[in-house]
């Protein structure tokens, strides 16, 4: 007679789990079942399956019953989600809303979630640099944080191999302190942007303005169109889905690879509670999730586990993995689990206009900005505030909307906008100092749903940040004034940290088991089969939008797990 409970614990058993499937789980899912591993994929919400599960993505501004606008309703309902710029009706489904899913704000902070299947990869605005050395010396060059583990050569094969995959677009502009990619053809920039850029080049050497590089196919290779996706047409309105897959979701992308393979269980509305440690084995065995369905809880398992919750759950999820060897949470030997949080500082802006090019307007749409790449304290300390920011820029043909007149003449008048002076701007992209003080914590007092501690978050501004904004309203004036435009005003929006959607850290990869968490393959130190590779392992958080090195991060970490597997060392 068969052994029932053996049977159903080999029913629960795989090679790997990944807890996630944004962007980083993803990218994990894809890379283990390729390599042949029996992979679970335990994501919290629901499934949304590439096209048809877009339900909005085909809709006219006229079929919302709100044209595109959220009720007032909703947004008091949602006063935290309602600040994120991507929160509308075409896109308000893919959103966490604030009462479903609370957390502590011990200091205000804006945490925007996507939990679903693809999580935030749906959502995201598709920029992707890659790091250069610049930003992984910074933490042992200026003296904060704790020394990466890796450089850019370890990670720049990673980096090529994932843009291929994924379809970079961008131009090839030769900086050391931006490397080139794998990149499919730039979008355009418009005449206000060239010169701008040209008039930049010629006003200083270290400065340089270029087409934004982004998730977009602009041309697909074979590898996109045996995913099924093709060339993006501009409709910018990603963030309902795209039915082309012509930008980089995990939904259009990795985990239909991943499915492909014959390899790969997804098991959506699993709210992964714990992962089990066995004392004995001194490994982790598997994880403990809840069915958002049924609440009921199971166990899964697994000679491999990558976690890639986003950052600030997935120092959740490590947080509740306790045990008699780790009591304050799995591989927190060190006490430093959910310390040193790190953001981005979007707060700045700086707003213009030019008198300049008035026989000519853009024609279209471009689901893609310009960017000005880090400049100050890039090759020595140059400033009173540590390292620095990115920026990015556009310029737009303003229309003055007449509304005069009657009948004919008024829709004449409305159809045919009078064009203005040209709109130009940037928004700064600043590089945050992870401190102990800013940090994520277990609330025991307060529980979600599911019975899983809430998250309290304690993570601010410092002086540093608040220099780096003055720094960059100076910079870019003057930027700006030697372009000749005019009328230039800043605004700091001062809008609490959390809505750069940037969060990183908390289980920072170094070289020291006493002084981080992770070592040089996104591996625990202490737990040796569980691997975190989305931005909670981030131990720095440079100026370049993250998830591109997420994506690098964790196909070099199923590499190498994959391996260690095979040599039984995990
Ligand atoms: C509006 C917007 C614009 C952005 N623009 C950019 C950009 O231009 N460039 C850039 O690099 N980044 C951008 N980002 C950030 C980017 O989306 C994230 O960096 C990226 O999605 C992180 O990938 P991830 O895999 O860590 O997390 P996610 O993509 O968020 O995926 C995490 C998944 O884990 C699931 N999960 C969480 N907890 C559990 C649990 N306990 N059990 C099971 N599953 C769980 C979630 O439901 C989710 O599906 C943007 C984000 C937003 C919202
Ligand atoms: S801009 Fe491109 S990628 Fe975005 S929805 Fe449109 S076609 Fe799709």
């Amino acid at each position: 007679m068969a052994n029932l409970s053996i049977d159903a614990a080999k029913k629960r058993s795989f090679d790997a789990i990944v807890i996630g499937s944004g962007i980083s789980g993803g990218w994990a899912a894809k890379e283990l079942t390729e390599k042949g591993l029996k992979t679970l994929v335990l994501e919290r919400g629901r499934d949304v399956r590439h096209i048809t599960d877009y339900t909005t993505a085909s809709m006219k501004p006229w079929e919302f019953e709100h044209r595109g606008k959220l009720p007032l309703e909703v947004r008091k309902e949602n006063p935290i989600v309602s600040k994120c710029y991507a929160f509308h009706e075409g896109s308000e489904h893919f959103f966490v809303k604030d009462k479903e899913h609370p957390y502590v704000q011990e200091k205000p902070f804006d945490w925007i979630r996507g939990y679903q299947v693809g999580g935030k990869s749906l959502l995201w605005a598709r920029q992707t640099q890659r790091w250069s050395d610049f930003d992984f010396e910074g933490p042992a060059r200026d003296g904060f944080a704790v020394d990466w583990p890796i450089r850019y050569a370890d990670l720049a094969p990673w980096y090529s191999h994932v843009e291929k995959f994924a379809g970079i677009s961008g131009n090839k502009d030769g900086l050391a302190e931006l490397p080139d990619g794998e990149f499919l053809p730039p979008h355009e920039m418009n005449c206000v942007e060239s010169y701008f850029q040209q008039k930049i080049a010629g006003a200083y050497k270290d400065r340089h303005v270029i087409i934004g590089r982004c998730a977009h196919i602009t041309k697909p290779n074979d590898i996109h169109l045996q995913q099924g996706r093709t060339q993006c047409l501009h409709r910018t309105i990603c963030e309902r889905g795209c039915p082309l897959g012509g930008y980089f979701s995990s939904n259009a992308s990795t985990l239909p690879w991943a499915a492909k393979t014959g390899n790969m269980t997804l098991r959506p509305h699993s709210v992964v509670h714990s992962i089990i440690y066995n004392v004995e084995k001194g490994k982790a065995t598997g994880v403990r999730v809840v069915d958002a369905e049924s609440m009921e809880m199971m166990e899964y398992y697994a000679d491999i586990i990558f976690v890639n919750a986003a950052a600030l759950n997935t120092n959740l999820i490590l947080l509740n993995s306790t045990s008699s060897r780790f009591p304050h949470g799995l591989g927190n030997d060190n006490g430093l689990l959910g310390k040193y949080m790190a953001f981005h500082n979007y707060r700045a802006s700086v707003k213009a206009e030019y008198e300049g090019f008035m026989d000519f307007t853009t024609d279209g749409r471009r689901p893609n900005s310009l960017y000005i790449p880090r400049f100050r304290n890039v090759h020595k300390q140059e400033t009173s505030f540590l390292r620095g920011y990115a920026a990015g820029f556009y310029a737009r043909r303003s229309s003055v909307r007449n509304e005069e007149g009657h009948g004919e003449d008024l829709k004449r008048n409305l159809l045919n906008p009078e064009l203005g002076l040209w709109n130009v701007g940037s928004h700064m992209m600043g590089e945050t100092i992870p401190k102990e003080s800013s940090y994520v914590a277990l609330d025991t007092g307060k529980k979600e749903a599911w019975g899983v501690p809430q998250l309290r978050v304690s993570i601010d501004y410092d002086e540093n940040d608040d220099k780096m904004v003055k720094d960059y309203f100076e910079q870019l004036t003057e930027m700006f004034t030697k372009a000749g435009f005019i009328n230039i005003k800043t605004h700091d929006s001062r809008h609490a940290p959390g809505l750069d959607v940037h969060e990183m850290g908390g289980v920072r990869m170094g070289n020291d088991p006493e002084t981080s968490l992770l070592n040089k393959w996104n591996q625990l130190h202490s737990c040796k089969n569980v691997f975190v590779t989305d931005g909670a392992c981030m131990t720095s958080t440079a100026t370049q939008n993250p998830s591109l090195t997420y994506m690098a991060l964790t196909a070099r970490a199923v590499d190498y797990a994959v391996k260690e597997k095979k040599k039984k060392n995990v």
